[in-house]
């Protein structure tokens, strides 16, 4: 039987494409093309339909990598056809090679009048004309010659294509057929009937009856349609598979939630404006094909992308406005784009659902409630709060089926965070999301169910992605045909809500995962572009520094808020941290743009802080402190002088270094590394017996693939120590400071280092100046610490999360880079180290065996990792780090992590008094700002950072007409941690790693 399943599948497989496929256009005519070359970047319709178009043929070369021509069709319905005005079409090939979609050439239709029609892709280059015989028309097609910069030649190599400079200037496309059609509708319909039982049939089991039964009546379906007339017998053939088509699906069959989607990259292997014009093409698809068929759902989940499409295609924004308001075009995700987890900080990810919710609030009074992120690279340990926090209780990835090692256990689970809080959430089984539902995908969606037994149900995301176009009339006669169908899932096309509502209805006790979800893939995206990183945290810093002095000055001197320029800035840290821009993922031409904008935020801002501080001060000159914690006798959030009492002392002993301060003993050897670090107050040694810590480290950085994303395991191979020094040398400033000073060379590289003690503290402070010409070279910095631990804690938003240092299991093995924020420590009982950074998120903590027994710890960071794809200039140049040791617990890292983000700046006034202190270093003011609403309301937002449950006065710099606990929406909440408030003070219990926003009116 199964030679002749073969046999049937060998004949049908030709008919299709020899005979069924081609006579899906009954017939066709000529068109008259003209072109006309965009001189540089994009113009708008207005400008492009006014230009000189010259007459062009099919083979016609156009457009150079990152060009746009626009071409003006024109053309007359041919007046002896008899075709109805739905089956009239307009065909476009501008020139595609293959049939990867969103990654070549894209093309998007107009009107005379400058309206969009809908998109030209590889599969889906057709426009409805909706013409008789003998009516004419002319149209434009902007057509954007976007390289494939992904599948150049190798796979991986480093291109040219990532920035236009570099680029070539020929061109790369040649124009195929345009062409007038007739359309066979009966004739498609049959394609797709095959489609569907064709593709049934080969995922059924070899000695199935259903399989067979599907394989007879294909077999029949070519008897019954003439090779010479598949026109007038394609009737007949859909006959055929009529009643195998209609037998009703299994009582137990897995049902499929379908949601038409498009995941369009905010910037990747394009630039952002090509991500502009990616959107207006895809929604165009999408409005078109809802006229079209009644059952299209669309869910969107980027408020940037809404937001760039009423910027720059209002016409366009206005018809999704109304599919809105419909339910059938759905604002999902709720953020402002499908960020990074790992690397936003505690207030931007927040504020990726504030903005992003607000937007979609304002714009369409839809209150989104779940978080839609397929693609990022992992999820942080804080967002099951965050995403309550913003209103949201669904959560959907698929990414993390991209594990190299370990599969998660659940697809429908209930997944709890680093503070307990809990969100059910959803990883789409079907694997990907851009699914075409094909039989094969429907079928690997009910077989890889994890949770099947107690649940059956789940979301399949359908659509061609990054400009690919989105749903299809095929995808969708595909959903329609596997509605209810006998060895098939049934697919229901719904919004996202309904899947999520049914789901959790279906499953009400859901097994639990807690922490974060780690993707066991993407490692070296938390180093790849460390100066995007830099650029990220520094944003990240003066806007929380802009917020808190502009409010404080509202709050007392009446000063106007800068709402709109905050707002900016915000938006512009937001979008730079979608999941292919701050990962390093994306080509070039992205991150020049980057530093640009990032430099335009530190313009803006600088002078909002320095203004507020000069409107607030008294006296002459003092240091303004922005961190949460008192510096140098600077108190938190205020402004005063600095004091720094005691001495460091320098002494040269055996041909080591010997730096004191009292509060910490550093020794450097010849090399200028660290021998010895101990505690003043306890004399508890940090470096392990034979170990030398503040090690340079040069690892060869050639993944199997995905460059700029991937770090593999094997680097451990390759692993250089830098310890050959060109200089040593101690520098004495005489101010109360003592530094080290090395200069090491790595091939044309020159690593420049000060380790510097200040009097009164207890931390070693490392600048490390990096001139880097190195590739394919990732650069880490260790620091050996003698404490014997099963775990590191990192810091995240909003608190920190542990994670083992050991390889136990596979999933301890798998984990080894990761990401944290300003620290990481490692400790015993009563003792420890934290390493704070400024500006790195990459780290690894690993533990080994001990001289004298026992096992060390060593804690690095990854400062540099400079990959040649997609950017083969990715991470060349200058760069500084910024890394403080501290000894003692996870209080002392905490507080050097603000210290080096937030440090001291100098001021021309001398005195100003903070609008809000804390009296428990345990419970940390993030933000202060005034409410989004404009009332004038004072928003604090404040956590517990230690992770233990906590008590805190919150004192108050103003009286205050009334406090409410909200959301992060500053909407009223029910009371979880204020306990007691008065016009001056409010008393918080903390639970640990707690999150509270707290509002408050000014009497
Ligand atoms: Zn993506």
């Amino acid at each position: 039987m199964h030679q002749q399943q073969h046999a049937v599948k060998v004949r049908l497989d030709r008919f299709v494409k020899e005979r069924l496929e081609p006579a899906r256009e009954r017939a066709s005519a000529p068109v008259r093309v003209a072109a006309w070359a965009v001189p540089g970047e994009p113009v708008p319709f207005s400008e492009a339909v006014g230009q000189a178009y010259e007459p062009v043929e099919e083979g016609h070369a156009w457009g150079r990598a990152w060009g746009t021509v626009w071409f003006k069709v024109s053309g007359t319905v041919p007046s002896e056809w008899s075709a109805e005005p739905g089956e009239v079409e307009l065909v476009v090939d501008p020139g595609f090679i293959g049939e990867g979609a969103g990654f070549q050439v894209e093309a998007l239709v107009f009107d005379g009048s400058g309206r969009t029609l809908k998109a030209i892709e590889p599969k889906n280059d057709y426009v409805r004309l909706g013409l008789r015989p003998g009516e004419s028309f002319e149209l434009y097609v902007e057509a954007a010659a976007n390289p494939d910069v992904f599948t150049s030649g190798v796979r991986f190599a480093p291109t040219p294509l990532g920035r236009y400079e570099t680029a070539s200037d020929a061109p790369i496309y040649r124009l195929g057929r345009v062409a007038v059609v007739q359309r066979d509708a009966t004739v498609w319909e049959l394609v797709q009937d095959v489609a569907t039982a064709r593709g049934l049939a080969l995922e059924l089991p070899e000695g199935s009856p259903r399989r067979a039964e599907l394989f007879t009546a294909l077999d029949a379906m070519v008897d019954a349609v003439h090779p010479h007339d598949v026109h007038g017998t394609a009737v007949a053939g859909r006959k055929a598979l009529r009643s195998v088509l209609s037998a009703p699906a299994a009582r137990s069959a897995h049902q499929v939630f379908a949601v038409g989607h498009a995941h369009i990259d905010s910037a990747w292997l394009w630039p952002v404006r090509e991500t502009v014009r990616k959107c207006a093409r895809t929604f165009s698809n999408v409005l078109e094909l809802m006229d079209a068929d009644p059952d299209l759902v669309f869910a969107c989940s980027s408020a940037q992308q809404f937001a760039w499409i009423k910027d720059f295609y209002p016409e366009l924004f206005e018809r999704i406005r109304a599919r809105v308001a419909e339910g059938r075009f759905v604002p999902v995700g709720g953020m402002w784009v499908e960020s990074d987890t790992n690397m936003p900080g505690s207030e931007a990810m927040a504020r990726q659902f504030t903005e992003g919710k607000r937007f979609f609030l304002e714009e369409f009074g839809v209150d989104t409630r779940e978080v839609w992120l397929p693609d990022s690279f992992g999820y942080t340990g804080a967002l099951p709060q965050i995403a309550r926090a913003a209103g949201a209780g669904y959560f959907l990835t698929q990414k993390l089926s991209w594990n190299e090692v370990n599969k998660y256990p659940h697809h429908t689970f209930d997944w709890e965070g680093i503070d307990g809080t809990r969100i059910f959430a959803h990883f789409p089984p079907v694997d990907t999301y851009n699914s075409q539902l094909t039989p094969k995908e429907l079928a690997h969606t009910e077989r890889n169910f994890a949770d099947k037994g107690r649940a059956n149900m789940s979301l399949v995301p359908f659509g061609f992605g990054d400009g690919g176009g989105g749903p299809t009339r095929e995808m969708m006669a595909a959903a329609r045909r596997a509605m209810d169908l006998e060895g098939s899932p049934t697919v229901r096309i719904a919004p996202p809500i309904v899947f999520f509502e049914a789901a959790e209805e279906e499953l009400p006790s859901r097994p639990v995962w807690s922490g974060e979800l780690y993707l066991e893939n993407h490692r070296g995206t938390y180093a790849s572009q460390a100066r995007t990183k830099r650029g990220n945290r520094r944003s990240e810093a003066l806007l929380h520094e802009a917020e808190l002095w502009a409010a404080t000055a509202a709050v007392r001197t009446g000063a106007e808020y800068p709402h709109e320029l905050l707002r900016k800035s915000w938006r512009t840290v937001l979008l730079n941290q979608f999941h292919d821009i701050l990962p390093g993922s994306s080509i070039g031409w992205v991150y020049d743009q980057v530093a640009k904008e990032y430099a335009q935020i530190e313009a803006d801002l600088e002078p909002v802080i320095a203004e507020a501080v000069a409107a607030l001060g008294t006296g002459d000159e003092g240091f303004v402190n922005s961190g949460p914690y008192e510096l140098d006798g600077v108190p938190a959030f205020a402004v005063g002088a600095k004091r720094v009492e005691g001495a460091v002392t320098v002494e040269l002993v055996d041909g080591s270094t010997v730096v004191d301060n009292g509060e910490i003993r550093v020794v450097f050897d010849a090399d200028g590394l660290i021998t010895s670090l101990t505690d003043g107050a306890t004399g508890r040694e940090t470096v392990p017996p034979g170990q030398r810590a503040g090690l340079l480290q040069a690892f060869t950085d050639t993944p199997r693939q995905y460059d700029a994303w991937d770090v593999d395991i094997e680097y451990r191979r390759s692993g250089r120590d830098l310890i050959a020094a060109d200089e040593v040398k101690v520098v004495e400033d005489g101010a109360g400071r003592a530094a080290v000073r090395t200069v090491r060379t790595l091939g044309e590289s020159t690593i420049t280092q000060v380790f510097t003690v200040e009097a009164g503290r207890a931390a070693v402070d490392v600048e490390t100046t990096v001139d880097w010409h190195e590739r394919q070279t990732m650069l880490k910095f260790a620091f050996p610490v003698d404490v014997h631990t099963a775990s590191a804690r990192s810091e995240i938003q909003f608190g920190h999360i542990d994670r083992p240092t050991h390889t136990n299991t596979s999933w301890d093995e798998a984990r080894f880079e990761t990401c944290a924020h300003r620290w990481v420590h490692v400790g015993e009982a009563g003792r420890g180290l934290g390493v704070a950074n400024d500006a790195t998120y990459g780290h690894d903590v690993t533990r080994h065996a001990r001289q004298g027994g026992g096992t060390y710890s060593v804690v690095r960071q990854t400062l540099l990792k400079s990959p040649l794809f997609p950017d083969p200039e990715a991470d060349q140049g200058e760069h500084v780090f910024r890394t403080s040791l501290v000894p003692g617990g996870v209080a002392e890292a905490v507080r050097a992590g603000y210290r080096l983000n937030l440090p001291l700046r100098a001021a021309s006034v001398g005195s100003v008094d903070p609008l809000v202190a804390v009296d428990n270093p345990a419970v940390v003011v993030e933000t202060v700002k005034l409410a989004d609403d404009g009332s004038g309301d004072v928003v604090v937002r404040l956590y517990e950072a230690h992770g233990a449950r906590t008590e805190a006065v919150l004192d108050l710099g103003f009286t205050a007409g009334g406090v409410l606990e909200t959301d992060l929406l500053e909407r009223e909440t029910g009371t979880a941690a204020v306990t007691a408030t008065d016009a001056g003070s409010v008393s918080l219990a903390l639970r640990p790693f707690q999150l509270v926003t707290l509002r408050l009116a000014r009497a």
